[in-house]
Order: C-alpha cells, then structure tokens, then sequence
C-alpha cells in the first residue's frame, strides 16, 4: 500500500497487469454484476442534464427502465448511487456496437460530439475501485479483480500495460496530472524494488 496525496493505493493497482481485450469479453462488465456501475454525486445532475440529448443512444429496454426507475438508482447494500439495471442484467445505459460488443450509450454520445461528459468516472477508472468515506474524507483505490477480465490480466501481461498506465486517462481525468506523476513515481520504485 502507498500513500498519495493522502489516498491509499493498493501495490496490486502499481504492479498487477490489465488491457481490457473486448474481442474475448465483449464488454461484460456492463452486463454482469449485481450492481449499477457506481456514480458520484456530482453525476447525478449532469445525468439529468444530458439525458435529453443520449436518448437517441440508448436501447428500448433501457429507456423504459430509466423512464419507469428514474436516471439512477440507490443501492442500499452499498450504499450507493448507480446506474439502474434492466432486469437486474444489462446497465441501463449500455448498447451495443456495430460488432455486437457492449457499448456505453453515453459514451457512443460523447463521441459523437452530442455532448462532453465521457461516461461515469468508475467505468472510466475500471479495474480500479474507490473506496470512500466522505465523512472522514478517507478514499483508496483498489484493484478490483473479476474472472470475467481473465483475458484482460493475459493481455496486460503481454503488453505489459500495468493497472494505473490502463487507468492512466480516467485517473487524470478524477486526480490530475500531480497525482498521476506521483503515483507513477511510487509504482516505478515499487517495481524496480520488485525486480532487483
Ligand atoms: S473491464 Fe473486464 S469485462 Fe469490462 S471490458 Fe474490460 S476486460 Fe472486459
């Protein structure tokens, strides 16, 4: 574990290896699980302000489910905000592309140029996790493994792309350029140390 601008860092999000390898998963992450992919606060009106314009982008079933649950959802275990599922399968927000793989509908937006949010930052930081308490300000991040991203840890391997170089864009996006060059710094020693 480091410690980076006062948030935990498990070694598993320096060292451990991962590049998502959508031909051999297809995307499941958006389809399995019991819960909506976390949101933060600050994403609960911007959902409501570009629901307007991601419409076009999402599946019948979707619409329905947002129509009838609302944009996002409260999940007590949790303890959480996230996004609703259809029938406790499919994320609410997902399509899929033009190759049959799961496809964030917010996202086919966003690159379209229809509007300037990207996705959730948790979707966006995956395989990273955070963990927080906002009443202590504690967070950490940690590697979050699932055996549906099998290919994903044998394709980090042979690329050798780390967690957080994978996460690099997200993890800008959420903590800036300050922290990203820290903790690359503490994931170099870490893994020098490793191989000496
Ligand atoms: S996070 Fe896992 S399931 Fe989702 S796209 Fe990447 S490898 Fe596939």
């Amino acid at each position: 574990m480091v410690i980076v601008q006062d948030i935990l860092v498990s070694d598993d999000v320096l060292e451990e290896q991962f590049m998502c390898n959508l031909d051999a998963c297809k995307g499941a992450c958006c389809w399995e699980g019991e819960f909506g992919a976390p949101l933060e606060d600050e994403e609960l009106p911007i959902l409501k302000k570009i629901y307007k314009d991601i419409k076009p982008y999402l599946s019948p079933a979707g619409l329905a489910v947002l129509k009838k649950e609302g944009l996002y959802t409260f999940y007590e275990d949790n303890q959480m905000h996230g996004t609703p599922l259809i029938d406790g399968g499919p994320c609410a927000y997902m399509t899929y592309n033009e190759l049959g793989m799961a496809q964030c509908g917010i996202e086919k937006a966003y690159y379209d140029g229809v509007i300037d949010f990207k996705k959730p930052v948790s979707c966006h930081l995956y395989p990273i996790r955070v963990e927080k308490d906002d009443k202590s300000d504690f967070q950490a991040l940690n590697y979050d493994r699932w055996d549906i991203c099998s290919a994903a840890c044998e394709l980090g391997k042979e690329k050798k792309v780390r967690v957080y170089e994978f996460a690099k864009a997200a993890i800008l996006r959420k903590y800036g350029e300050a922290f990203y060059e820290e903790l690359e710094a503490a994931a170099e020693y870490l893994n020098n140390k490793t191989e000496e």
